[in-house]
C-alpha cells in the first residue's frame, strides 16, 4: 500500500518525531542528508526543501546552484540508532529545479523513469544485491586503523569471527526499519562481511542498498569500528563485491525460470544485452581506481563471459528455480551509485530483448586457472579507471540511457581524479587516503 502524504504527517505527529532527515545520493554514490522539523514537511511535500547544488560534487555550478528535496512518503523510515524519545525519520527524495522540473542528476528518479518504460514494454526487472563490507578496529580517538576486526573466513562461526553481533544488529535494524534483508555471514577477508537482501524492483533495491550503507555505517560506529566499503582495502585479500542478481518477469512469470534447460528467449536477449555492454559500462558501476584492484582474483570477474555455477565469471546462472531463478552480475562494488548502475543494467538488458540479441556458448571452465590461449576469445574488463572512463566516453549506448549533463558531469570529475591517482607516488596510499576513512 503506498503510504499517503497526511499518513506520514499523523504518523510524525503521533509518535514523537523531531527531526525528518532528507536523503540523497549524489551522481558518484555518496549519501547526503539534510534534516528539516517537523514543522517544515507539509512545505517539503509540496515545493520540496532548498540545498545548495553548487557544494555537491557533480551536481550544479554557483551560477544555478539552488535545487529542492521532495520526500517520497513511501520511503518513510524510523532511524532505529537514534534517540528513541524525539525519534528521528528518514525519506529518499526526488530533486527537483526551482521551476518544479527534474533534476536531471537524480539517479533515483532516473530509475524510476526506467523501470516505468520497462513496465510499459511489459517487463518488471528484479534485483537482488549482496553487499561486501570489512570492519576495522578504530584508535582512541576513534579514527580507523587498517586492522581488520578479526582473522576469521568464509562462513566461520564465532569465537573466530567477531561480526556476528555486528551483523545481528544490521540485520535487525534493518528489520526494525522495515527492510528485510535475507542472509548475512563473515566473508572469505579478515573482518569481512556480507549481508544479502531479497530481490525487489529496482528502486526499492536501490534504495534498500541505500540503507544498507547507513545502517552498517551506523551500527559499527555504535560498536567501536568502523565499515568500509572500499572494494580493495586490504592487498593480497579478497576485495568487497555488489553481487547484483538480476531476473527479469513478464506477467509474473519469471523469464529466467529453467535457464539452464530451455532458456526464454528474452532471458538469453537480456543476459547476452548487459554482457554487451559490460565494458562500456565498468566506469559506473565500479567507479574508484581503488575498484580495479578488485578484478580477477579472490572470485571477483576478470573477463566479459559467463558460466554456470562457477564464480570466475562475469555472469553467473545460480543453482535456483522458479521464482527464485536468476543471473548474478559480479563484476559491481559498493562503492557504486545504485540508482545509476541498475539503471545502466536494466537499459542493457532490455535492449538486449528488444533486439533478440544472441547469448554466445558458456565458458564452461576456471578462468583464473586458464592459460592465455584459452583466454584469448574473452575481451578483459578495463583495468585501471582511466581505462573504463575511455570507454565510457566513447558510448553511445550511456548516452542513451543517461541524461548527457550528468555522464559529461560524472566523466569529468572521474577524469580529474584518475589524472591525481596517477601523479600520486604512492597509489595504494593514495586511494586509502581519499576513500578510506
Ligand atoms: N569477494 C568476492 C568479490 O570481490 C566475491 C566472493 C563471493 O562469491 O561472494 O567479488
Ligand atoms: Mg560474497
Ligand atoms: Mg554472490
Amino acid at each position: 500500500m503506498d503510504t499517503t502524504v497526511s499518513e506520514v504527517l499523523r504518523f510524525v505527529e503521533e509518535n514523537d518525531v523531531k527531526f525528518v532527515r532528507l536523503v540523497f545520493c549524489d551522481i558518484f554514490g555518496a549519501q547526503k542528508n539534510i534534516a528539516i522539523m517537523p514543522s517544515q514537511l507539509r512545505r517539503a511535500f509540496g515545493q520540496g526543501i532548498s540545498f545548495d547544488a553548487s557544494a555537491v560534487r557533480g551536481f550544479l555550478d554557483v551560477t544555478e546552484s539552488d535545487l529542492f528535496l521532495v520526500p517520497d512518503p513511501g520511503t518513510l523510515s524510523v532511524l532505529p540508532w537514534r534517540p528513541a524519545q524525539g525519534r528521528v525519520v528518514r525519506f529518499f527524495c526526488g530533486i527537483r529545479y526551482p521551476d518544479g522540473r527534474p533534476f536531471e542528476g537524480d539517479g533515483r528518479g532516473l530509475l524510476a523513469e526506467a523501470a516505468a518504460r520497462a513496465g510499459r514494454e511489459g517487463f518488471t526487472c528484479k534485483f537482488g544485491p549482496e553487499c561486501e563490507f570489512y570492519l576495522f578496529t578504530t584508535d582512541e580517538e576513534g579514527y580507523p586503523t587498517r586492522t581488520p576486526h578479526d582473522r576469521a573466513g568464509y562462513c566461520d562461526l564465532a569465537p573466530c569471527d567477531r561480526g556476528e553481533n555486528v551483523r545481528r544488529e544490521i540485520c535487525l535494524t534493518l528489520e526494525e526499519m522495515g527492510l528485510s534483508p535475507e542472509r548475512s555471514h563473515h566473508e572469505q577477508g579478515p573482518g569481512q562481511n556480507e549481508v544479502d537482501f531479497h530481490c525487489a524492483g529496482p528502486l526499492e533495491a536501490a534504495d534498500n542498498l541505500m540503507a544498507l550503507r547507513m545502517v552498517v555505517k551506523a551500527v559499527a560506529a555504535k560498536n567501536g569500528l568502523y565499515a568500509s566499503f572500499l572494494p580493495k582495502p586490504l592487498e593480497g585479500a579478497s576485495g568487497s563485491g555488489l553481487h547484483v542478481n538480476l531476473s527479469l518477469c513478464r506477467e509474473g512469470r519469471n523469464l529466467f525460470d529453467r535457464f539452464g534447460v530451455r532458456p526464454e528467449p528474452e532471458a538469453l536477449g537480456f543476459t547476452a544485452g548487459i554482457l554487451r555492454r559490460a565494458r562500456e559500462i565498468t566506469a559506473f558501476l565500479n567507479p574508484l581506481a581503488n575498484s580495479y584492484r578488485r578484478f580477477g582474483a579472490f572470485e571477483a570477474p576478470g573477463v566479459v563471459s559467463w558460466s554456470g555455477q562457477n564464480r570466475s565469471q562475469l555472469v553467473r546462472v545460480p543453482a535456483a528455480e522458479g521464482e527464485s531463478s536468476r543471473i548474478e552480475l559480479r563484476s559491481p562494488d559498493p562503492a557504486c551509485n545504485p540508482y545509476l548502475a541498475f539503471t545502466l543494467l536494466m537499459e542493457a538488458g532490455l535492449e538486449g530483448v528488444r533486439e533478440g540479441l544472441e547469448l554466445c556458448p558458456p565458458a564452461d571452465f576456471d578462468l583464473y586457472g586458464a592459460g592465455a590461449a584459452a583466454l584469448a576469445g574473452y575481451e578483459r574488463l578495463p583495468g585501471s579507471l582511466g581505462e573504463a572512463l575511455a570507454l565510457a566516453s566513447e558510448s553511445g549506448f550511456i548516452r542513451r540511457a543517461l541524461p548527457g549533463r550528468i555522464v559529461e558531469n560524472f566523466l569529468a570529475h572521474k577524469r580529474r581524479e584518475f589524472e591525481e591517482w596517477e601523479a600520486a607516488e604512492d597509489k595504494f596510499g593514495f586511494e586509502l587516503e581519499r576513500y578510506f576513512g
